[in-house]
């Protein structure tokens, strides 16, 4: 399978705790996840030219995972045309974190895709539909010592399934690993991964990670069809 890992790269720039949480990126930290499936994975960033996501790259991409935060707007609307054809064509897109507000993310959601937010909390993250492909080998409930807070109400359509809850120790609950069809691609967003947090080490994200990007593998290639159509019986 070939992944791609989007990050915008910008917080690594910034901030020297980022850096040592994530001394290759956190495009680099997901990556070592997932090459621990024997995955390859093509790194691309805001900076790099059409922020890496070339038509060829794209082409040759079955699951895109995204990470951004701050540089949001800083990503240009036709290369977010290019992703959002990928995905109606069959690829696979995981969204992180804060990627809730991406222009993809908001674009194939059609909603604001808002919430509740709050730096530095406790979270215990809950399965609630264990027999998903995702959730396999995840355990019932486990906890994230210190996490953003993302709380409902969270503008999103109805997904498809909710796999994980999210309960935080101010009361707060979230609909943490979500799914969609758009087209014929598989999208999933999963709400750990605060930039100074440590989610990615834990064992159970690392699983949900892994376990994404199997199941966001395009069964089928090429976009749903406009055609006129000619009657099969006479
Ligand atoms: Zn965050």
């Amino acid at each position: 399978m070939n992944v791609t890992i989007w990050n915008e790269n910008l917080h690594e720039q910034k901030s020297e705790k980022v850096r040592e949480l994530h001394p290759k990126g956190i495009h680099g930290t997901i990556a070592a996840i997932l090459e621990e499936e024997g995955h390859v994975c093509t790194l691309a960033t805001l900076d790099m030219e059409e922020h890496g996501l070339t038509e060829e790259v794209l082409a040759n991409t079955d699951v895109l995972l995204w990470w951004g935060h701050i540089g949001h707007r800083l990503v240009s609307d036709e290369i977010v045309e290019r992703v959002y054809n990928r995905v109606q064509e069959g690829m696979g897109l995981i969204v992180l974190h804060s990627g809730h507000h991406s222009k993809i993310f908001k674009k194939l959601m059609g909603t604001t895709c808002n919430l509740k937010w709050r730096h530095g909390a406790r979270e215990r993250i809950w399965t609630i539909k264990p027999s998903h492909p995702i959730a396999a080998g995840v355990e019932d409930g486990f906890l994230l010592e210190c996490e953003e807070m993302y709380g409902e109400a969270f503008d999103i359509p109805n997904p498809e399934d909710v796999i994980f809850m999210g309960w935080f120790n101010g009361g707060e609950v979230f609909r943490s690993g979500c799914t969609w069809t758009r087209g014929n691609g598989k999208i999933f967003y999963f709400q750990p991964g605060h930039e100074t947090d440590s989610a990615y080490k834990n064992p159970n994200v690392r699983q949900i990670i892994k376990n994404t990007v199997k199941w966001a593998c395009p069964t089928v290639r090429g976009a749903i069809p406009v055609m006129k159509f000619e009657p099969l019986e006479k």
